[in-house]
């Protein structure tokens, strides 16, 4: 049977839609709206944009979003083609005319004759056929609890509550030290798993000072529900008093200042490891909803952290995802149900592009396994592989939080000389993956026309 099932037919699922038709699959789309809504929709219409109409930066020399795109387009993207012919100014970024883009992919996909949309809520997960399920950050909640029922409760989060990541390059070496706390571990890499950043009281003082007048995001209504244990937003911590943090997750003891053993920290903020390369560290327990300048403000107030440069800032948002690294193997499919794939949002990539991409890639997959063959590993190298890799296996399953698609999750290039070579470098990195997903495709048999 040739035939792939699609749930969702959102940014992932109508790029993947696009593809396995294009290879000669017999598709059928399985969507929910506009029968059942979902908070954040407002069509029945195929690839809605829910939010912003942006893309973000369509500079594919100098930005990780960029090439992904690039990479989309070489793949014959309908996402991106659509994007494309619904462009509106806006300097370096691709931003869309969300209608008719979501009207042109609706159109498209509806005209092919080996595609079929079926209006309908899929709530299990089944144990036959070739299935990819890419059913987004609000996945319906019959369909969560069909996912938590194979692979664990807490395997798929409802909220994301993200800690600001940092490039490691951008801490300062100089003030901040590698120890983990009274220094546990069993190896020499364990005992200096995190990196401190040491505060005086004065320092602490005027910290707490800045997160309460910091700008914030409110909540929406019923947003907070079912989140609030175990993770609060760092000023809300503060609000519950001066000392909570230095009670908390920023508390001092068990850590000695490698270059001032003389001097106690009053309190020392800690940043782990957030990637197997070790080129991101996330700041621990510091998931927040202050506003994304103020945020920058802020963490520059922390010793070692005044230049730091930000993979992503922190946040609290309604998002439903999967501890992907711990649930799929390198093809997206669920190991415990390898006739399941997913891709998307729910897969703990962030963003549309992203979402689109990760669809476009387990479609290319699930091309190839009916076809009887198997692919080629996707290069890291690549922003497409960058991301595969860091879903299923590439991040620290204990941490995943969602992640767009950035260069701190590619192998470094061997190019030194700091901030100033940034250029030089991020054209590396860009010129490096072009190359490599070119050649990847190149060595697919199946004819994605
Ligand atoms: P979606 O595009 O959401 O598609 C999933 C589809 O699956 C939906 O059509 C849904 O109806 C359907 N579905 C769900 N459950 C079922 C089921 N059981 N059976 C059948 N169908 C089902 N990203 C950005 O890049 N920029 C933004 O500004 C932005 N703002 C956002 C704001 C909000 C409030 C939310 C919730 C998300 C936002 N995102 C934003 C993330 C955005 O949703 C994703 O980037 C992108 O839409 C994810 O693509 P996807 O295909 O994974 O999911």
């Amino acid at each position: 049977d040739k035939t792939l099932h699609i749930v969702g037919g959102g940014m992932a699922g109508s790029e993947a839609a696009w593809q396995a038709a294009q290879a000669g699959l017999d598709v059928v789309i399985h969507e929910m709206r506009p029968k059942v809504e979902t908070f954040a929709h407002q069509t029945g219409k195929l690839a809605e944009m829910v939010c912003s109409n942006s893309f973000r930066s369509d500079d594919s020399e100098q930005n990780a979003v960029g090439l992904l795109h690039w990479e989309m387009r070489e793949a014959g993207s309908l996402i991106m083609a659509s994007a494309d012919k619904h462009r509106l100014p806006a300097g370096g970024a691709l931003a869309v005319d969300r209608e008719p883009f979501s009207q042109y992919v609706t159109d498209t996909l509806r005209a092919l004759p080996n595609v079929t949309v079926v209006d309908e809520e899929i709530t299990a997960l089944p144990t036959d056929g070739h299935w990819l399920f890419t059913t987004g950050p609000l996945t319906s909640p019959a369909l969560g609890q069909a996912i938590q029922d194979i692979s664990g409760a807490d395997r798929l989060a409802f909220f994301d509550a993200i800690a600001p990541i940092v490039y490691a390059e951008s801490i300062d070496m100089d003030v901040v030290w590698a120890q983990s706390r009274y220094d546990k571990g069993e190896t020499e890499d364990e005992r200096k798993a995190y990196l401190n950043c040491p505060m005086n009281k004065d320092q602490y003082e005027a910290f707490i000072d800045a997160l309460l007048a910091a700008d914030k995001t409110e909540f929406h209504e019923g947003e907070t529900a079912g989140y609030f244990d175990g993770c609060l937003p760092i000023e809300v911590m503060a609000e519950r008093g001066r000392e909570t943090l230095r009670h908390g997750p920023m508390k001092p003891i068990g850590l000695t200042n490698a270059h001032k053993p003389e001097e106690k920290a009053y309190a020392v903020v800690q940043l782990r490891r957030d990637n197997a390369l070790g080129t991101l560290y996330n700041i621990v327990g510091f998931q927040t909803k202050m506003k994304y300048g103020a945020q920058k403000e802020v963490f520059a107030m922390i010793p070692g952290l005044e230049n730091a440069s930000f993979a992503r800032l922190g946040g609290i948002h309604r998002n439903t995802f999967m501890n992907s690294p711990t649930l799929l193997d390198g093809e997206m499919r669920l190991r415990a149900r390898p006739n399941i794939r997913f891709a998307g949002q729910v897969t703990g990539v962030e963003g549309y592009v992203e979402s689109a991409a990760m669809g476009l890639l387990a479609a290319r997959f699930a091309i190839a396994e009916l076809a009887g063959e198997t692919l080629p590993p996707v290069p890291e190298t690549t922003a497409m592989g960058a991301l595969v890799t860091h879903i299923s296996g590439g991040a620290e399953a204990k941490t995943f939080q969602p992640m767009n698609v950035n260069f701190g999750l590619f192998p470094p290039v061997d190019l030194k000389g700091g901030r100033k070579n940034r250029p030089a470098r991020y054209k590396a990195y860009t010129d490096r993956a072009k190359e490599a997903w070119g050649n990847w495709l190149a060595a697919q048999s199946v004819e994605v026309a």
